[in-house]
């Protein structure tokens, strides 16, 4: 049932601390520019909706702003 084992640590992207959901890069950005740059914690964009009390649209919007001004921590796909 639960094959999927950690695995080394930081050798894979890191999942969401709540749900523990696996992250894209732009999970992770997001949850850098709503938390912190240093954060060692990410969250999932259900997640981060839930504890910014906003919806997922509104969050990938904000991911395309900070693309489109060339944040570096979302690299274009
Ligand atoms: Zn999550």
């Amino acid at each position: 049932m639960d094959n999927t084992k950690r695995t080394q640590a930081g050798s894979s992207m890191p999942a969401c601390a709540l749900c523990n959901a696996s992250l894209t890069p732009d999970e992770i950005g997001l949850s850098k520019k709503l938390i912190n740059r240093g954060t060692t914690v990410f969250f999932c964009l259900p997640c981060l909706a839930r504890r910014f009390d906003v919806t997922e649209d509104i969050l990938r919007d904000k991911i395309r702003q900070f693309r489109e001004m060339g944040c570096t921590l979302f690299p274009p796909a």
